[in-house]
């Protein structure tokens, strides 16, 4: 236990420390029992969302149980935030890896000799040396908690094979708690991680995978570049935003065009020079506004809260893929948006890179499916997150609200003739074309490639003139997202009918379409949609008054600016407008040691605000 931090005040209840030291008022869903059950020893699974509050679930019981609690992350680049943001709230911590100096690392291990340490982080090939585990044989240790546990999973893609070796935790400290914690959802890697690290016993603890606060948008692809361009120029201007592109050179060229247009972005992919790479990671983390354009190379451990927006200007791999990389946004419970432009030939890239890869079949086939799984989030006329948390085994919940079909319900229409015309044209021309060709067809376009093959004496030869190119366009995905015809990857992106077309050419079964939404926003519109921070009018000057002192903080420490006060908090401040100390004491986020540091430099400003003087009826009337 801290002694410094808690004798004097008596603390002893992990709700007392949540409220004194960090300065939160209740505990977030399965939080306290998740507490409960480590600090009574107990070994704990939890999987929960990113920004769900996983942190808290170790922090605490470390703060409670006798000795110092080991967190092993493979994410060095961010253990220096996180005990930055740690030793913010008066928590003794320190982090021991390879970025040390070996006389730093030696009076990191005093500390912990020493029993000074609440918490230590430690990358896994570190805690596995024999050194390590003699200091730790030789130490008070309240819990081990192994963080991005599904990194022992061999079958996903962060793999690493020292989190195997994890296992000899449970073999020479049989009686300290071990707590696994990841955000990935799926029954096979949690079902892999229980077997690889022996935690048979644990408790496990599932939490929803809804992320409520980000908002899923998914569009067609027209002018990527320009479309991206109007979201951010238009909805969010001056905040934080990931990019994700599919190759090197889009990720180049895409960062060159918003640079060009006036805004910060970096590149990020893997054939940079890792101190580029890790430059710009830096950039990212401790800077505002600020846009890192990405190949999936910029991943996991992606821990800066206020991102506000996650961007794919292509196709992600799989619905799991794409809720990872979207879950990237508004970790800090704000609102945030995930925008997506796709398009057919999106599909057919992904789908050609699975079949020129070097797997084997069944895994190229599972690899397929997920892609199909993730066309029909695209293609869906649902609710989106009902589609995605039902993807997840989760009981869909009620049409949320806050997806792009919920906003703008989409229309359909009766496609069932339209799809028999499409599904005739594969037939009769043999199931070789892709949809370029076959909407030629459709149209009676007898190009020179349509003549050598004699499709214009085809019966089916311009029967679909009631369609345009984009609307046929828009069928066929949809054929392919209801797995009514596949791409035959094999030979050149061909449409094949499947089982399903049978019923449809029979007149069995109806097909429905959606249709693509045409009008085009207005810029007022969108400004409406636009994501701020900051959305009380007339009170601009306060909220840049209050960012400008904590970017002043935070830069002369070196330190990312929300780990001073993240903007919910600075937010609540300028809402609430305390007027003393002990009323600051109130606001979320403002604990103990944090209202003792800052607490008067903010109120200061907040007391000279004009906003306060005007509306002086607001201030709560506190005794
Ligand atoms: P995760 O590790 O699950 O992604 P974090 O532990 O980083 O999530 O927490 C996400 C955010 O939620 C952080 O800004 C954290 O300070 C905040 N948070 C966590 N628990 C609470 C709580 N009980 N009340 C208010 N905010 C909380
Ligand atoms: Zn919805």
């Amino acid at each position: 236990m801290n002694q410094e931090l808690l004798q004097d005040q008596r603390i002893i209840s992990p709700l007392e420390i949540l409220r004194t030291i960090f300065g939160y008022e209740h505990f977030l869903g399965m939080q306290e029992e998740i507490i409960d059950h480590i600090i009574s020893g107990q070994d704990a699974l939890i999987l929960m969302p990113t920004g769900g509050g996983k942190s808290l679930c170790y922090q605490i019981p470390a703060m409670v149980r006798e000795g110092v609690g080991i967190i092993i992350s493979p994410l060095i680049a961010l253990m220096q935030d996180q005990v930055d943001a740690m030793r913010q709230l008066g928590i003794k911590a320190s982090f021991l890896n390879s970025t040390l100096k070996a006389s730093e690392a030696a009076r990191v291990e005093d500390e912990l000799l020493n029993n000074r340490l609440d918490l230590l982080y430690v990358a896994p090939e570190r805690l596995l040396t024999d050194r390590f585990m003699y200091l730790l044989e030789k130490s008070s240790i309240s819990l081990f908690a192994i963080d991005e546990v599904h990194c022992v999973s061999q079958w996903g893609h962060d793999f690493r094979p020292e989190y195997i070796e994890l296992s000899i935790l449970q073999d020479q400290f049989p009686t300290i708690p071990r707590i696994g914690l990841t955000a990935t959802a799926d029954a096979t890697t949690r079902q892999e991680i229980i077997n690889r690290l022996g935690l048979n016993n644990a408790r496990l603890f599932i939490s929803s995978f809804d992320r409520p606060n980000i908002r899923y948008r998914v569009g067609l692809k027209k002018n990527p570049k320009q479309q991206l361009l109007d979201f951010i120029r238009y909805e969010q201007e001056d905040n934080s935003g990931i990019v994700y592109c599919l190759s090197r050179n889009k990720v180049e060229s895409t960062a060159d065009w918003l640079c060009e247009h006036g805004y910060t972005a970096l590149p990020y992919h893997a054939g940079l020079e890792p101190a580029v790479r890790l430059k710009h990671q830096r950039r990212f983390l401790q800077e505002e506004s600020i846009i890192i354009v990405a190949t999936i190379a910029f991943g996991m451990g992606i821990d800066k809260p206020d991102v506000r927006f996650v961007a794919h200007l292509d196709l992600p791999k799989s619905i799991e893929a794409y809720y990872q990389e979207t879950g990237r946004a508004g970790r800090d419970g704000q609102k945030a948006v995930a925008w997506m432009v796709y398009g057919l030939s999106d599909l057919v890239m992904q789908r050609k890179m699975v079949e020129e890869s070097n797997a084997d079949e069944q895994y190229k086939w599972i690899v397929k499916r997920k892609l199909d799984a993730l066309l029909g989030y695209c293609e869906t006329s649902q609710c989106r997150r009902q589609v995605m948390l039902n993807y997840f085994g989760e009981d869909p919940p009620d049409p949320c609200g806050n997806c792009d079909t919920c906003l703008e319900p989409v229309q359909t229409w009766d496609g069932t003739e339209v799809a028999r015309k499409a599904l005739s044209c594969i037939y009769r021309s043999g199931q070789r074309f892709g949809a370029n060709y076959l909407i030629d067809m459709l149209l009676g376009n007898a190009n020179e490639k349509l003549l050598r093959f004699g499709h214009d004496k085809l019966s089916t030869f311009g029967i679909g003139t009631e369609l345009s190119v984009s609307e046929w366009r828009s069928v066929f995905r949809q054929l392919i997202a209801s797995d009514i015809i596949n791409v035959d990857i094999t030979g050149f992106g061909g449409f094949r009918l499947t089982e399903k077309c049978r019923k449809i050419l029979k007149g069995d079964e109806k097909v429905f379409f959606r249709k693509d939404p045409k009008g085009k926003a207005t810029k007022q519109q969108k400004k409406k949609e636009a994501v701020i921070a900051w959305d009380m009018p007339g009170q601009e000057d306060l909220w840049d008054q209050l960012k400008s002192l904590r970017k002043k903080i935070a830069s002369n420490q070196g330190v990312p600016a929300y780990i001073i006060f993240n903007d919910a908090t600075l937010r609540e401040m300028a809402i609430v407008h305390p007027r003393s100390l002990h009323e600051m004491r109130s606001i979320t986020g403002v604990g103990k040691t944090k209202l003792e540091r800052y607490g008067q430099m903010f109120l200061d400003v907040l007391l000279a605000s004009q906003s306060y003087q005007r509306f002086p009826d607001q201030h709560p009337q506190k005794n």
